[in-house]
Protein backbone atom coordinates (compact mmCIF):
# COMPACT_ATOMS: atom_id res chain seq x y z
CA UNK A 1 0.00 0.00 0.00
CA UNK A 2 1.44 3.34 -1.00
CA UNK A 3 1.95 5.44 2.46
CA UNK A 4 2.67 9.38 2.23
CA UNK A 5 4.21 11.55 4.82
CA UNK A 6 3.02 14.98 5.81
CA UNK A 7 5.47 17.00 7.89
CA UNK A 8 3.65 19.38 10.16
CA UNK A 9 -0.40 19.35 11.73
CA UNK A 10 -0.91 23.05 11.32
CA UNK A 11 -4.78 22.73 9.85
CA UNK A 12 -2.55 22.32 6.58
CA UNK A 13 -1.36 19.45 6.57
CA UNK A 14 -4.28 17.91 9.25
CA UNK A 15 -6.94 18.66 5.97
CA UNK A 16 -4.70 17.22 3.53
CA UNK A 17 -3.98 14.15 5.72
CA UNK A 18 -7.44 14.19 6.75
CA UNK A 19 -8.91 13.81 2.82
CA UNK A 20 -5.93 11.21 1.85
CA UNK A 21 -7.29 9.12 4.74
CA UNK A 22 -10.88 9.60 3.42
CA UNK A 23 -9.64 8.77 -0.25
CA UNK A 24 -8.30 5.32 1.22
CA UNK A 25 -4.11 6.33 1.37
CA UNK A 26 -2.26 5.55 4.53
CA UNK A 27 -0.75 8.61 5.92
CA UNK A 28 1.76 9.33 8.55
CA UNK A 29 1.98 12.64 10.63
CA UNK A 30 4.50 14.36 11.80
CA UNK A 31 4.32 16.90 13.99
CA UNK A 32 6.73 18.67 16.19
CA UNK A 33 5.23 20.13 19.12
CA UNK A 34 2.90 17.86 21.58
CA UNK A 35 -0.89 18.55 20.07
CA UNK A 36 -2.04 19.04 16.69
CA UNK A 37 -3.51 22.70 15.60
CA UNK A 38 -0.46 24.98 14.80
CA UNK A 39 -1.20 28.05 15.11
CA UNK A 40 -4.84 27.12 16.31
CA UNK A 41 -4.84 27.15 19.96
CA UNK A 42 -7.38 27.08 22.65
CA UNK A 43 -7.01 27.72 26.24
CA UNK A 44 -9.57 27.95 29.02
CA UNK A 45 -9.10 29.26 32.25
CA UNK A 46 -10.81 30.77 34.93
CA UNK A 47 -13.99 30.52 33.07
CA UNK A 48 -12.80 32.31 29.95
CA UNK A 49 -12.33 30.78 26.48
CA UNK A 50 -9.44 32.24 25.33
CA UNK A 51 -7.93 31.72 21.61
CA UNK A 52 -4.07 32.21 21.46
CA UNK A 53 -4.00 32.15 18.10
CA UNK A 54 -7.01 32.79 15.52
CA UNK A 55 -10.17 33.51 16.95
CA UNK A 56 -12.55 33.31 13.83
CA UNK A 57 -12.73 30.79 10.53
CA UNK A 58 -14.44 32.09 7.75
CA UNK A 59 -16.57 29.62 5.65
CA UNK A 60 -16.64 31.08 1.95
CA UNK A 61 -17.84 28.09 0.10
CA UNK A 62 -20.48 25.39 0.39
CA UNK A 63 -17.32 23.21 0.64
CA UNK A 64 -16.23 24.12 4.07
CA UNK A 65 -19.40 23.81 4.84
CA UNK A 66 -19.44 20.12 3.87
CA UNK A 67 -16.10 19.42 4.84
CA UNK A 68 -17.32 20.45 9.03
CA UNK A 69 -20.13 17.97 8.33
CA UNK A 70 -17.81 15.02 7.18
CA UNK A 71 -16.30 15.85 10.20
CA UNK A 72 -18.87 15.88 12.29
CA UNK A 73 -18.73 19.20 13.99
CA UNK A 74 -22.19 20.54 12.95
CA UNK A 75 -23.48 20.68 16.22
CA UNK A 76 -20.33 22.20 18.23
CA UNK A 77 -20.44 24.88 15.36
CA UNK A 78 -21.24 28.37 16.36
CA UNK A 79 -21.98 31.58 13.75
CA UNK A 80 -20.69 35.09 15.00
CA UNK A 81 -23.94 36.17 16.64
CA UNK A 82 -26.08 39.02 14.21
CA UNK A 83 -25.62 41.62 17.06
CA UNK A 84 -21.83 41.40 16.13
CA UNK A 85 -22.51 42.79 12.50
CA UNK A 86 -20.88 46.13 12.88
CA UNK A 87 -16.78 46.59 12.58
CA UNK A 88 -15.54 49.52 14.10
CA UNK A 89 -12.90 51.54 12.10
CA UNK A 90 -11.44 54.37 14.17
CA UNK A 91 -11.32 57.97 13.32
CA UNK A 92 -10.85 61.02 14.94
CA UNK A 93 -10.10 58.70 17.99
CA UNK A 94 -13.79 56.96 17.94
CA UNK A 95 -14.84 53.93 16.30
CA UNK A 96 -17.21 54.04 13.65
CA UNK A 97 -19.42 51.41 12.12
CA UNK A 98 -18.24 50.49 9.06
CA UNK A 99 -20.90 50.84 6.19
CA UNK A 100 -22.74 48.03 5.68
CA UNK A 101 -25.38 49.47 2.61
CA UNK A 102 -25.01 52.31 -0.02
CA UNK A 103 -27.47 53.96 1.83
CA UNK A 104 -24.93 53.97 5.37
CA UNK A 105 -21.56 54.76 2.92
CA UNK A 106 -23.45 58.16 2.29
CA UNK A 107 -24.16 58.98 5.29
CA UNK A 108 -20.90 57.65 7.39
CA UNK A 109 -18.81 60.69 8.99
CA UNK A 110 -15.85 57.86 8.53
CA UNK A 111 -15.12 59.33 5.12
CA UNK A 112 -15.03 63.08 3.91
CA UNK A 113 -17.97 64.15 1.05
CA UNK A 114 -15.03 64.34 -1.27
CA UNK A 115 -13.66 60.90 -0.41
CA UNK A 116 -17.58 59.59 -0.85
CA UNK A 117 -16.88 61.23 -4.60
CA UNK A 118 -13.66 60.29 -5.36
CA UNK A 119 -15.12 56.04 -4.54
CA UNK A 120 -17.95 56.86 -6.92
CA UNK A 121 -15.40 57.74 -9.86
CA UNK A 122 -14.14 54.10 -9.06
CA UNK A 123 -15.91 52.56 -12.67
CA UNK A 124 -14.25 55.32 -14.62
CA UNK A 125 -10.66 54.75 -13.24
CA UNK A 126 -8.88 51.99 -16.12
CA UNK A 127 -6.91 49.41 -15.70
CA UNK A 128 -3.25 48.79 -14.46
CA UNK A 129 -1.14 49.77 -17.16
CA UNK A 130 2.36 48.52 -16.98
CA UNK A 131 3.53 44.99 -15.61
CA UNK A 132 5.32 46.24 -12.76
CA UNK A 133 3.64 44.64 -9.46
CA UNK A 134 1.94 46.86 -7.67
CA UNK A 135 1.56 47.17 -3.56
CA UNK A 136 -1.69 47.35 -2.19
CA UNK A 137 -1.25 50.89 -1.11
CA UNK A 138 -0.68 51.97 -4.72
CA UNK A 139 -3.54 50.30 -6.06
CA UNK A 140 -6.19 51.17 -3.77
CA UNK A 141 -4.94 54.68 -4.04
CA UNK A 142 -5.49 54.52 -7.61
CA UNK A 143 -8.41 53.57 -7.90
CA UNK A 144 -10.33 54.28 -4.73
CA UNK A 145 -8.76 57.77 -3.01
CA UNK A 146 -6.56 57.92 -0.47
CA UNK A 147 -8.81 58.13 2.34
CA UNK A 148 -9.88 54.59 2.11
CA UNK A 149 -6.88 53.47 2.40
CA UNK A 150 -6.22 55.52 5.22
CA UNK A 151 -9.02 54.33 7.04
CA UNK A 152 -10.32 51.46 5.66
CA UNK A 153 -7.80 49.12 4.04
CA UNK A 154 -4.83 50.39 6.54
CA UNK A 155 -6.38 49.18 9.38
CA UNK A 156 -8.13 46.50 7.92
CA UNK A 157 -4.44 44.72 6.74
CA UNK A 158 -3.23 45.53 10.17
CA UNK A 159 -6.15 43.24 11.22
CA UNK A 160 -5.55 40.45 8.73
CA UNK A 161 -1.86 40.21 8.30
CA UNK A 162 -0.54 42.95 11.11
CA UNK A 163 1.29 44.21 8.05
CA UNK A 164 1.55 47.22 5.78
CA UNK A 165 -0.36 48.03 2.62
CA UNK A 166 2.44 50.09 1.33
CA UNK A 167 4.28 46.79 1.31
CA UNK A 168 2.19 44.34 0.61
CA UNK A 169 2.00 43.03 -3.01
CA UNK A 170 -1.43 43.01 -4.40
CA UNK A 171 -0.81 40.34 -6.82
CA UNK A 172 -0.40 38.17 -3.91
CA UNK A 173 -1.63 39.62 -0.87
CA UNK A 174 -5.40 39.92 -2.26
CA UNK A 175 -5.23 37.84 -5.41
CA UNK A 176 -8.90 38.21 -6.11
CA UNK A 177 -8.58 42.07 -6.20
CA UNK A 178 -5.91 41.82 -8.61
CA UNK A 179 -8.30 39.31 -10.70
CA UNK A 180 -11.08 41.80 -10.17
CA UNK A 181 -9.09 44.92 -11.92
CA UNK A 182 -8.06 42.72 -14.38
CA UNK A 183 -10.93 40.66 -15.56
CA UNK A 184 -13.42 43.58 -15.12
CA UNK A 185 -11.41 47.13 -14.97
CA UNK A 186 -13.31 48.29 -12.19
CA UNK A 187 -13.91 46.54 -8.83
CA UNK A 188 -17.74 47.92 -8.59
CA UNK A 189 -19.31 46.91 -11.78
CA UNK A 190 -16.85 43.60 -11.47
CA UNK A 191 -18.27 42.66 -8.51
CA UNK A 192 -21.90 43.14 -9.27
CA UNK A 193 -21.27 41.21 -12.50
CA UNK A 194 -19.94 38.26 -10.29
CA UNK A 195 -22.52 38.42 -8.24
CA UNK A 196 -25.77 38.35 -10.58
CA UNK A 197 -23.86 35.24 -12.55
CA UNK A 198 -23.69 33.37 -9.01
CA UNK A 199 -27.31 34.54 -8.54
CA UNK A 200 -27.91 32.81 -11.80
CA UNK A 201 -25.90 29.71 -11.18
CA UNK A 202 -27.09 29.09 -8.26
CA UNK A 203 -23.80 29.39 -6.29
CA UNK A 204 -24.22 32.45 -4.48
CA UNK A 205 -22.76 31.25 -0.58
CA UNK A 206 -23.25 33.55 2.38
CA UNK A 207 -20.04 34.03 3.77
CA UNK A 208 -19.89 33.52 7.63
CA UNK A 209 -17.32 33.92 10.35
CA UNK A 210 -17.74 30.41 12.85
CA UNK A 211 -15.99 28.58 15.85
CA UNK A 212 -16.84 26.00 17.85
CA UNK A 213 -18.84 26.05 21.18
CA UNK A 214 -15.08 24.80 23.04
CA UNK A 215 -13.31 27.28 20.52
CA UNK A 216 -11.27 26.69 17.31
CA UNK A 217 -9.45 23.84 18.83
CA UNK A 218 -12.41 21.71 18.27
CA UNK A 219 -11.32 21.78 14.17
CA UNK A 220 -7.80 20.23 14.23
CA UNK A 221 -8.82 17.69 17.58
CA UNK A 222 -11.78 16.18 14.94
CA UNK A 223 -9.57 15.91 12.61
CA UNK A 224 -6.61 14.38 14.40
CA UNK A 225 -9.49 11.78 16.48
CA UNK A 226 -9.89 10.73 12.80
CA UNK A 227 -6.33 10.22 11.69
CA UNK A 228 -5.73 8.32 15.47
CA UNK A 229 -2.18 6.72 15.39
CA UNK A 230 -1.52 7.96 11.84
CA UNK A 231 -0.34 11.09 13.61
CA UNK A 232 2.94 11.22 15.76
CA UNK A 233 3.82 14.28 18.14
CA UNK A 234 6.87 15.55 19.18
CA UNK A 235 8.17 14.24 16.34
CA UNK A 236 10.69 16.91 14.75
CA UNK A 237 11.08 16.15 10.73
CA UNK A 238 15.14 17.06 10.54
CA UNK A 239 16.26 15.58 7.35
CA UNK A 240 14.82 14.16 4.06
CA UNK A 241 16.21 12.36 1.37
CA UNK A 242 15.82 10.38 -1.75
CA UNK A 243 16.43 7.10 -3.31
CA UNK A 244 13.48 4.84 -4.69
CA UNK A 245 11.49 6.37 -2.34
CA UNK A 246 11.48 9.38 0.09
CA UNK A 247 13.24 8.89 3.16
CA UNK A 248 12.22 10.95 6.72
CA UNK A 249 14.53 11.39 9.47
CA UNK A 250 13.21 12.28 12.56
CA UNK A 251 13.78 12.99 16.24
CA UNK A 252 11.45 11.87 18.95
CA UNK A 253 10.79 13.44 22.83
CA UNK A 254 14.20 11.43 23.90
CA UNK A 255 15.82 13.05 20.84
CA UNK A 256 16.36 9.46 19.37
CA UNK A 257 16.45 9.56 15.46
CA UNK A 258 14.28 7.49 13.40
CA UNK A 259 14.01 6.98 9.65
CA UNK A 260 10.73 5.57 7.60
CA UNK A 261 10.46 5.92 4.12
CA UNK A 262 7.77 7.02 1.89
CA UNK A 263 6.14 7.27 -1.64
CA UNK A 264 5.30 10.54 -1.53
CA UNK A 265 6.34 14.09 1.12
CA UNK A 266 3.73 16.85 1.80
CA UNK A 267 5.43 19.85 3.48
CA UNK A 268 2.59 22.03 5.32
CA UNK A 269 5.05 24.00 7.62
CA UNK A 270 5.42 27.32 7.64
CA UNK A 271 7.99 29.50 5.10
CA UNK A 272 9.96 30.30 8.94
CA UNK A 273 10.88 25.99 8.94
CA UNK A 274 11.51 25.41 5.57
CA UNK A 275 15.06 26.71 5.30
CA UNK A 276 15.59 24.58 8.38
CA UNK A 277 15.04 21.00 6.77
CA UNK A 278 18.22 19.33 5.46
CA UNK A 279 17.86 18.28 1.84
CA UNK A 280 21.20 16.57 1.63
CA UNK A 281 21.98 15.49 -1.84
CA UNK A 282 18.27 16.02 -3.18
CA UNK A 283 19.60 19.89 -3.15
CA UNK A 284 21.54 22.11 -0.98
CA UNK A 285 19.73 24.59 0.70
CA UNK A 286 16.94 24.72 -1.77
CA UNK A 287 14.76 27.13 0.85
CA UNK A 288 17.57 29.64 1.59
CA UNK A 289 15.60 32.82 0.12
CA UNK A 290 12.44 32.05 2.17
CA UNK A 291 14.10 32.82 5.13
CA UNK A 292 13.45 36.67 3.88
CA UNK A 293 9.94 36.36 3.65
CA UNK A 294 9.19 39.33 6.68
CA UNK A 295 7.36 37.66 9.97
CA UNK A 296 6.78 40.38 12.37
CA UNK A 297 6.00 39.01 15.99
CA UNK A 298 2.49 40.01 17.60
CA UNK A 299 1.05 39.93 20.83
CA UNK A 300 -2.81 38.47 21.76
CA UNK A 301 -4.14 40.20 25.14
CA UNK A 302 -7.02 38.53 25.96
CA UNK A 303 -8.43 40.33 29.01
CA UNK A 304 -12.02 40.12 30.70
CA UNK A 305 -13.88 43.16 32.80
CA UNK A 306 -16.85 42.93 34.60
CA UNK A 307 -19.89 43.96 32.51
CA UNK A 308 -20.24 47.17 34.18
CA UNK A 309 -17.10 48.26 33.76
CA UNK A 310 -17.12 48.50 29.69
CA UNK A 311 -19.58 51.84 29.06
CA UNK A 312 -19.45 51.27 25.15
CA UNK A 313 -22.41 48.35 23.83
CA UNK A 314 -19.45 46.41 22.05
CA UNK A 315 -22.32 45.90 19.60
CA UNK A 316 -19.76 44.36 17.14
CA UNK A 317 -16.83 42.34 15.73
CA UNK A 318 -14.21 44.39 17.19
CA UNK A 319 -12.64 47.28 16.52
CA UNK A 320 -9.70 48.21 13.71
CA UNK A 321 -7.10 51.24 14.40
CA UNK A 322 -5.48 53.54 11.58
CA UNK A 323 -1.88 53.85 11.80
CA UNK A 324 -2.55 57.67 11.33
CA UNK A 325 -4.58 57.42 14.78
CA UNK A 326 -2.48 58.41 18.12
CA UNK A 327 -3.11 54.74 19.18
CA UNK A 328 -0.57 51.48 20.05
CA UNK A 329 -2.82 48.53 19.39
CA UNK A 330 -3.73 47.37 15.73
CA UNK A 331 -7.13 46.37 17.22
CA UNK A 332 -9.39 44.43 19.12
CA UNK A 333 -12.23 42.12 19.13
CA UNK A 334 -15.20 41.91 20.99
CA UNK A 335 -15.56 38.05 22.31
CA UNK A 336 -18.22 38.15 24.46
CA UNK A 337 -20.45 39.96 21.44
CA UNK A 338 -19.24 37.45 18.81
CA UNK A 339 -19.93 34.20 20.67
CA UNK A 340 -21.53 32.78 23.68
CA UNK A 341 -19.88 31.14 26.70
CA UNK A 342 -16.42 33.20 26.44
CA UNK A 343 -16.49 34.62 29.74
CA UNK A 344 -18.03 33.97 33.24
CA UNK A 345 -21.20 35.27 33.92
CA UNK A 346 -21.55 39.10 34.26
CA UNK A 347 -18.07 39.61 32.28
CA UNK A 348 -16.97 39.78 28.85
CA UNK A 349 -14.08 38.85 27.28
CA UNK A 350 -11.92 41.44 24.84
CA UNK A 351 -8.68 40.17 22.61
CA UNK A 352 -6.48 43.31 21.44
CA UNK A 353 -3.96 42.64 18.99
CA UNK A 354 -0.33 44.55 19.22
CA UNK A 355 2.59 44.96 17.27
CA UNK A 356 3.21 43.64 13.99
CA UNK A 357 5.12 45.70 11.19
CA UNK A 358 3.99 48.85 12.31
CA UNK A 359 4.98 48.37 15.85
CA UNK A 360 7.30 45.20 16.42
CA UNK A 361 8.60 46.12 19.35
CA UNK A 362 5.49 46.64 20.95
CA UNK A 363 4.57 42.81 20.66
CA UNK A 364 7.85 41.78 22.78
CA UNK A 365 7.08 44.25 25.91
CA UNK A 366 6.11 42.22 28.99
CA UNK A 367 2.94 41.51 30.38
CA UNK A 368 2.17 44.26 32.58
CA UNK A 369 3.64 46.53 30.19
CA UNK A 370 1.02 45.19 27.00
CA UNK A 371 -1.52 45.62 30.00
CA UNK A 372 -0.56 49.47 30.69
CA UNK A 373 -0.17 49.73 26.62
CA UNK A 374 -3.98 48.26 25.97
CA UNK A 375 -5.91 50.32 28.53
CA UNK A 376 -4.18 53.60 27.81
CA UNK A 377 -5.64 53.17 24.06
CA UNK A 378 -9.03 50.92 25.54
CA UNK A 379 -10.20 53.82 27.83
CA UNK A 380 -9.93 56.35 25.44
CA UNK A 381 -12.03 54.36 22.68
CA UNK A 382 -14.23 52.44 24.40
CA UNK A 383 -14.18 54.44 27.58
CA UNK A 384 -12.94 51.13 30.19
CA UNK A 385 -11.35 53.13 33.11
CA UNK A 386 -11.24 49.71 35.40
CA UNK A 387 -8.20 47.54 35.16
CA UNK A 388 -8.83 44.10 33.55
CA UNK A 389 -10.22 40.95 36.11
CA UNK A 390 -8.25 38.83 34.23
CA UNK A 391 -5.31 38.56 31.52
CA UNK A 392 -3.77 36.07 29.19
CA UNK A 393 -0.86 36.87 26.76
CA UNK A 394 0.33 34.89 23.86
CA UNK A 395 3.35 36.09 22.01
CA UNK A 396 3.64 35.07 18.51
CA UNK A 397 7.48 35.67 17.61
CA UNK A 398 6.74 34.92 13.42
CA UNK A 399 3.27 35.58 13.67
CA UNK A 400 2.06 36.15 9.98
CA UNK A 401 4.09 35.63 6.62
CA UNK A 402 3.66 39.22 4.77
CA UNK A 403 3.01 38.86 0.62
CA UNK A 404 5.45 41.76 -0.15
CA UNK A 405 6.24 43.24 -3.43
CA UNK A 406 8.36 40.18 -4.52
CA UNK A 407 6.82 37.34 -2.94
CA UNK A 408 6.53 35.87 -6.39
CA UNK A 409 10.14 34.81 -6.62
CA UNK A 410 9.43 33.06 -3.28
CA UNK A 411 6.26 30.97 -5.15
CA UNK A 412 8.56 30.35 -7.73
CA UNK A 413 11.37 28.78 -5.62
CA UNK A 414 8.97 26.39 -4.46
CA UNK A 415 6.92 25.57 -7.38
CA UNK A 416 10.88 25.14 -9.12
CA UNK A 417 11.33 22.62 -6.02
CA UNK A 418 8.73 20.24 -6.78
CA UNK A 419 9.02 19.84 -10.20
CA UNK A 420 12.77 18.64 -9.73
CA UNK A 421 11.19 16.62 -7.34
CA UNK A 422 8.27 14.83 -8.10
CA UNK A 423 5.99 13.01 -5.32
CA UNK A 424 7.30 15.93 -2.62
CA UNK A 425 5.06 18.94 -2.83
CA UNK A 426 4.55 22.19 -0.77
CA UNK A 427 1.93 23.96 0.91
CA UNK A 428 0.73 26.11 4.15
CA UNK A 429 0.15 29.89 4.71
CA UNK A 430 3.36 31.22 3.14
CA UNK A 431 2.28 29.60 -0.50
CA UNK A 432 -1.27 29.50 -0.40
CA UNK A 433 -2.44 32.26 1.76
CA UNK A 434 -2.95 33.04 5.22
CA UNK A 435 -6.73 32.46 6.34
CA UNK A 436 -7.83 29.25 8.06
CA UNK A 437 -10.21 28.92 5.37
CA UNK A 438 -7.27 29.25 2.40
CA UNK A 439 -5.15 26.76 4.81
CA UNK A 440 -8.41 24.18 4.16
CA UNK A 441 -8.36 24.95 0.77
CA UNK A 442 -4.71 24.32 0.61
CA UNK A 443 -4.74 20.95 2.69
CA UNK A 444 -7.33 19.79 -0.69
CA UNK A 445 -4.95 21.18 -3.22
CA UNK A 446 -2.27 19.43 -1.43
CA UNK A 447 -4.26 16.07 -1.05
CA UNK A 448 -5.62 15.96 -4.78
CA UNK A 449 -1.71 16.50 -6.43
CA UNK A 450 -0.46 13.81 -4.41
CA UNK A 451 -3.22 11.26 -5.22
CA UNK A 452 -2.90 12.34 -8.90
CA UNK A 453 0.81 11.65 -8.50
CA UNK A 454 0.17 8.08 -6.65
CA UNK A 455 -1.85 7.09 -9.48
CA UNK A 456 0.98 7.73 -11.97
C1 LIG B 1 -2.19 35.65 16.36
C2 LIG B 1 -2.81 35.10 15.10
C3 LIG B 1 -4.14 35.36 14.84
C4 LIG B 1 -4.73 34.86 13.67
N1 LIG B 1 -6.06 35.07 13.45
C5 LIG B 1 -6.68 34.47 12.42
C6 LIG B 1 -8.10 34.47 12.31
O1 LIG B 1 -8.83 35.00 13.18
N2 LIG B 1 -8.67 33.85 11.24
C7 LIG B 1 -7.92 33.22 10.29
O2 LIG B 1 -8.49 32.70 9.32
N3 LIG B 1 -6.56 33.14 10.38
C8 LIG B 1 -5.93 33.74 11.44
N4 LIG B 1 -4.57 33.62 11.58
C9 LIG B 1 -3.78 32.93 10.55
C10 LIG B 1 -3.89 31.40 10.64
O3 LIG B 1 -4.06 31.01 11.98
C11 LIG B 1 -2.64 30.72 10.09
O4 LIG B 1 -2.26 31.26 8.85
C12 LIG B 1 -2.85 29.20 9.92
O5 LIG B 1 -3.29 28.63 11.14
C13 LIG B 1 -1.57 28.53 9.44
O6 LIG B 1 -1.77 27.15 9.34
P1 LIG B 1 -0.66 26.18 8.73
O7 LIG B 1 -1.14 24.79 8.90
O8 LIG B 1 -0.29 26.62 7.37
O9 LIG B 1 0.64 26.45 9.63
P2 LIG B 1 0.85 26.23 11.19
O10 LIG B 1 -0.42 26.38 11.93
O11 LIG B 1 1.99 27.11 11.58
O12 LIG B 1 1.31 24.71 11.29
C14 LIG B 1 2.59 24.27 10.92
C15 LIG B 1 2.96 23.12 11.85
O13 LIG B 1 4.20 22.55 11.41
C16 LIG B 1 4.91 22.14 12.56
N5 LIG B 1 6.32 21.99 12.18
C17 LIG B 1 7.18 22.96 11.77
N6 LIG B 1 8.39 22.44 11.49
C18 LIG B 1 8.30 21.10 11.73
C19 LIG B 1 9.22 20.02 11.63
N7 LIG B 1 10.47 20.19 11.22
N8 LIG B 1 8.78 18.76 11.96
C20 LIG B 1 7.51 18.55 12.38
N9 LIG B 1 6.60 19.55 12.50
C21 LIG B 1 6.97 20.81 12.17
C22 LIG B 1 4.65 23.27 13.55
O14 LIG B 1 4.92 22.86 14.88
C23 LIG B 1 3.18 23.56 13.30
O15 LIG B 1 2.34 22.81 14.14
C24 LIG B 1 -3.96 34.09 12.75
C25 LIG B 1 -2.61 33.82 13.03
C26 LIG B 1 -2.04 34.31 14.20
C27 LIG B 1 -0.60 33.97 14.52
Amino acid sequence: MKEVAIIGAGITGLTAAWKMQQAGISVRVFEKRDQPGGSIRTVEEEGYLIEEGPNTLQLSTQKHENFLKDLKLENELVSASPKAKNRFLVRNKTPLAAPLSPLQFLKTPLFSKKAKCRLLMEPFIPRHRDDTEESLADFVRRRLGHEVLDYAINPFVGGIYAGNPEKLSLKYAFPKLYQLEKNHRSLILGSIKLYRKKKRERTLYKTRSISFQSGLQALPTAIARDLGEQITLRANVQKIARSEKWKISWSDHNGEIHEDCFDAVISAVTATSLPFLDFGTVSPNPFKNLSEIVHPPVASIAMGFRKKDIPHDLDGFGMLVPSSEPFQILGTLFNSSLFPHRAPKDHTLLTTFVGGTRTPENAQLSPEELQNLVMKDLSVLLGIKSQPVFQHTTLWPQAIPQYQIGHGQHIATIQAFEKENPGFFIGGNGRDGISLSHCIDAGERLSQETLQFLKQ
